[in-house]
């Protein structure tokens, strides 16, 4: 197998259209397992790392934009994740070990389309576009487009993740992301939630909306839970009845399966975790 390293993009697109077996490589922490267990059919491999213009998060207009070969431990360090995007800083912050975090880029986390990559309902929840480019075309999709099945993503072989863009939250809109996983470190999720929200001064949900890893075939939004809190006054009733709507929910998509009673019970826990980190937040 041969491996070309690339410092830009257009480098990078030229090369991926002139190989017909041609992957990329990030980070490698999915790829090289996927190597090892021979799963890969390629016979040439493009480094990504080191395409500056891939990395880095910034403000542009009302908008942040991450570029796709961010690793996670960018995100923790970075003072505006920090500051407006706690929720995010938790996703990132939950992956592996600071080896993997080190390593690891969101855009690698996003195109492997696990059903537990932790970035994802991150980035459902903030409504986030993605830019595909190939070397005569440039394609802004929603995420939740994105995933078609377990893995399986609408990526086409000529083209690389550039940049995730989503709204810069306002002051009282936060983000909540909790996991359930094995063990409180390096531990795959077994169930992921995020929720993003905007109360108003009487408690009213202004605006409310959810994603879920590791319940599905990939990570995907909850709009059942969305239509159902949009617009009610946040109590202890609300959140009660929003926890048994989801509950028989999981448990009918997970129907058959031995963990269907554990999941749809450990989901409104992790939920409603979700949506008091998000809450705190949200109320400063
Ligand atoms: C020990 C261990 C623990 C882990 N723990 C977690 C965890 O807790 N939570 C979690 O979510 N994940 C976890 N992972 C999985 C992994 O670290 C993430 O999915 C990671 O984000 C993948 O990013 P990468 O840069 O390493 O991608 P790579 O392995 O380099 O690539 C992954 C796939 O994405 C493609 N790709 C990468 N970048 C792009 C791009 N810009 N455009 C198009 N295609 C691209 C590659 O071709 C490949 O198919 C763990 C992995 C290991 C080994």
């Amino acid at each position: 197998m041969e491996c070309y390293r690339a410092t830009k993009i257009q480098e990078a697109l030229k090369i991926l259209n002139q190989h017909k077996n041609c992957k990329l490589i990030a980070g490698g922490t999915d790829f090289v397992i996927k190597m090892r267990k021979g799963q890969l059919n390629c016979d040439f491999v493009i480094d990504i790392s080191s395409v500056e213009e891939l990395k880095g998060i910034r403000e542009v207009g009302e908008y942040i934009e991450i570029g796709a070969a961010t690793t996670f431990s960018e995100i923790v360090d970075c003072v505006l994740v920090s500051n407006r995007l706690k929720g995010l800083k938790s996703a990132a912050k939950s992956v592996g070990s600071p080896q993997i975090r080190n390593r690891g880029t969101v855009g690698g986390n996003i195109c492997n389309a696990s059903p537990a990559a932790d970035m994802v309902p991150a980035l459902l929840a903030l409504d986030s576009s993605i830019i595909l480019e190939s070397v005569d075309s440039k394609r802004e999709i929603s995420l939740r487009d994105f995933f078609v099945d377990k893995g399986k993503t609408i990526i086409q072989p000529n083209e690389i993740l550039t940049t995730i863009k989503f709204k810069n939250p306002t002051k009282n809109q936060a983000l909540g992301f909790y996991k359930i996983g094995l063990r409180k470190s390096l531990a795959i999720s077994r169930i992921s939630f995020a929720v993003f929200l905007e109360i108003d001064s009487i408690n009213r949900i202004e605006m409310f909306r959810a994603a879920s890893g590791s319940i599905g075939k990939f990570p995907m939004r909850e709009y059942k839970l969305e239509e159902f809190l949009i617009g009610r006054i946040f109590d202890e009733d609300a959140l009660n009845m929003a926890c048994r709507l989801l509950e028989e929910d999981v448990f009918d998509r997970l129907s058959g399966r031995n963990t269907a009673k554990f999941k749809s019970i450990a989901s409104s826990g992790c939920f409603k975790r979700a949506i008091e980190l998000g809450m705190d937040e949200c109320r400063g």
